[in-house]
């Protein structure tokens, strides 16, 4: 029997998601999004075309899964965003991978979490390209293919107007500091 397998998974509730990051994980903020919510778009696909990241990252377009993620988001009971700002100071790019990092871990950890206690598919999107690895993807395979995450925008959220909804603003261009907001499904 593999994970698949496995006895439908106990439901946990988002308050107790949100307990959970209230008390291990305090640098966070969470917004409740009801799945039906989220909001697709196909320009996406060529937003990412365009950006410096496309098929340079293991988990960037085109090297994704060309899977319908409107249909599997929708095979999820639960949603909910996470979220922290990062001041950016005078080093930009440090600001930006930091960021991008300290949402990436937080939102393995509560993974981890849904997975302690019975969800065994629970997943994850982050925000921006993963940067796990410090310098850069390695050139054959992810290096942590275990940890590694498919960025959300590149699913074909829209992000800002999603977030919205949820009472998240973004605001572009970041100048005095980056929200970083992924999303855990269970
Ligand atoms: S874990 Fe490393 S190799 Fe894998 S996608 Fe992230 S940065 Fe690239």
């Amino acid at each position: 029997m593999n994970q698949y397998d496995a006895p439908v998974s106990p439901d946990i509730s988002v308050d107790a998601v949100k307990a959970y990051v209230t008390e291990a994980l305090p640098h966070m903020k969470t917004a409740d999004i009801d799945i039906k919510d989220i909001v697709f778009e196909q320009r996406n696909e060529l937003l990412c075309f365009y950006c410096a990241r496309y098929n340079a990252k293991w988990t960037c377009p085109p090297r994704i899964p060309k899977a319908d993620y409107k249909a599997i988001f929708k095979e999820y009971q639960h949603a909910l965003f996470l979220y922290h700002d990062q001041l950016i100071d005078d080093d930009y790019e440090k600001s930006r991978v930091d960021s991008s990092v300290i949402l990436h871990r937080a939102l393995l950890d509560v993974e981890a979490f849904l997975l302690k206690n019975g969800n065994a598919v629970r997943l994850s999107f982050i925000g921006g390209s993963c940067k796990l690895c410090k310098n850069g993807c390695t050139p054959d395979k992810c290096a942590n293919p275990y940890l590694a995450r498919i960025p959300l925008e590149a699913t074909g959220v829209n992000i800002i107007k999603s977030a919205e909804t949820a009472g998240v603003p973004i605001v572009f261009p970041a100048t005095s500091f980056i929200r970083r907001i992924g999303i855990i499904l269970w």
